[in-house]
C-alpha cells in the first residue's frame, strides 16, 4: 500500500562502482513459506497483517529486484509459480525442489510443500545442467533437500556451479550432529555436480559458526570453500558487535573468533523468545572466486524492538547479497 514504509535500509560494504566486468551477484534468502509463516512460526510480535502473504509477497519481490542479483537462492519457497511468473518478467529462470515431507502439508489450506529454489538471469547465463538431492544422514534420506546448477557465463564462457540448501532446524546435540551429516552429504553432492567448476554454496544451514557443520564445510579439502561475509569483513578488519537483545536469556556468551556477521536472523517467537544469530551463509571456492562486496545488515534501531518479520521486512532471515568475480587462477586450475 501507499502508506507503508519502505524496506529496512541497508547499504553495501563498498560503494557500488562499475569496475567489475565479469562479476556475479548472488542473493541468498530464507523467504518464509506462506503456510509456515502464518500458521506455525509463532512470530508473536509481528502484526497479523504483516504476516499475510498478500503483504509479504511484494516485499520479497522488492527485496530481490532492488538488489538486482544475477542468481537468487531461496528456501521455504511454497509459491514457486508466483515467483516464477513475476521474476520471469525480469529475465529470471527458476528451478524448484520441494522437501519430501514438507511441514506445510500438515497444515490445512497449504499451498503445497515448501522447498529450495534457484533463479538465474537467462540473459547472462546458460544452464549447462542441474541436479537435485534429498540429503542423506547415515545413508538414510532426510527431509532436507539441495539443488546444484552448473551455469555458463554467456559473455565469457566461464562456468561455475551454484548450490543451495536448507538444513534441519532446531537445537540440540543430536540435531547439530544430524546437520553435520547433512553437510557432508551436501559437499559430496556439490562436488559431484560441479566437477572442477568453482562453487557458490548458499543456504539456511540452521547452524551457528560454532557448530560442527560449519567447520566440516570449511575444512573440506578438495572443495576449499570459505565464507563470503567472514572473508570480506576480515579483509576489511571489521568485527561487528552482537546487538543487545531485549529478551535475551543467554548468559555469558562464548567469545567470537570469526568475522561472520553477528546475526542473519532476528525474531521473537511465542515459545523460544528472542533469537538473534548467524545461521545463513554464502560459501565459495576460494582458489577460483573472489568476493568483492556484500550487503550489510540493518542497524538495531532500524530493525525495531519487534524485530522481524515486520511491515518493513518480509522474513525473519535477512538476505545475504555478495558480488563475486573469477580469479586469474580460474583458467590455470582447469
Ligand atoms: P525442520 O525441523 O527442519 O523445520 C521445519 C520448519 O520449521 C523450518 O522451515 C523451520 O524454519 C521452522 N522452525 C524452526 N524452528 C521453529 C520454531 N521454534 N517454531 C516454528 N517453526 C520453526 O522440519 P522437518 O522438515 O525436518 O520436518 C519436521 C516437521 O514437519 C515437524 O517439526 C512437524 O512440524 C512437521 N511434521 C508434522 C507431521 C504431522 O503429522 N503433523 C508429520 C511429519 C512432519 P527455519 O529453518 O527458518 O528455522
Ligand atoms: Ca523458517
Amino acid at each position: 500500500g501507499d502508506n507503508l514504509p519502505p524496506l529496512l535500509t541497508r547499504s553495501f560494504l563498498k560503494p557500488i562502482g562499475n569496475d567489475i566486468t565479469d562479476g556475479v551477484r548472488v542473493l541468498q534468502l530464507n523467504s518464509v513459506s506462506k503456510t509456515l509463516g502464518q500458521n506455525n512460526d509463532g512470530f508473536v510480535r509481528c502484526p497479523d497483517e504483516a504476516l499475510t502473504w498478500e503483504c509479504r509477497k511484494y516485499l520479497i519481490i522488492q527485496e530481490i529486484i532492488q538488489n538486482d542479483p544475477d542468481i537468487v537462492c531461496l528456501q521455504e519457497v511454497d509459491h514457486f509459480k508466483f515467483l516464477q511468473s513475476v521474476l520471469g518478467t525480469q529475465q529470471y529462470e527458476g528451478i524448484f525442489y520441494p522437501k519430501p515431507d514438507s511441514p506445510c502439508l500438515y497444515i490445512s489450506e497449504n499451498n503445497g510443500p515448501d522447498g529450495c529454489a534457484i533463479f538465474f538471469k537467462k540473459n547472462k547465463f546458460e544452464l549447462v545442467n542441474y541436479d537435485t538431492r534429498i540429503l542423506e544422514v547415515w545413508r538414510v534420506q532426510s527431509n532436507q533437500v539441495a539443488i546444484a546448477a552448473n551455469l555458463k557465463v554467456l559473455e565469457t564462457g566461464k562456468e561455475f556451479s551454484v548450490c543451495t540448501t536448507h538444513l534441519k532446524a532446531r537445537n540440540g546435540a543430536l540435531l547439530s550432529k544430524l546437520r553435520n551429516e547433512q553437510g557432508k552429504d551436501l559437499l559430496r553432492f556439490a562436488q559431484h555436480v560441479a566437477e572442477t567448476r568453482p562453487i557458490i554454496m548458499c543456504g539456511d544451514f540452521n547452524a551457528e559458526p560454532c557448530e560442527p557443520v560449519y567447520k566440516t564445510i570449511l575444512q573440506h579439502k578438495p572443495l576449499a570453500l570459505t565464507s563470503a561475509y567472514a572473508d570480506l569483513l576480515a579483509a576489511h578488519g571489521i568485527r561487528l558487535p552482537k546487538p543487545v537483545q531485549s529478551e535475551s536469556h543467554d548468559e555469558g556468551e562464548e567469545p567470537v573468533d570469526n568475522h561472520e556477521p553477528p546475526f542473519t536472523t532476528w525474531k521473537i517467537r511465542e515459545d523460544g523468545g528472542e533469537v538473534c544469530h548467524t545461521i545463513d551463509y554464502v560459501f565459495y571456492s576460494k582458489d577460483k572466486l573472489k568476493v568483492n562486496n556484500c550487503l550489510m545488515f540493518p542497524q538495531d534501531q532500524e530493525i525495531g524492538l519487534d524485530r522481524t518479520p515486520s511491515f518493513r521486512y518480509p522474513s525473519d532471515h535477512f538476505s545475504l547479497v555478495c558480488d563475486f568475480e573469477f580469479t586469474e587462477s580460474y583458467e590455470t586450475n582447469e
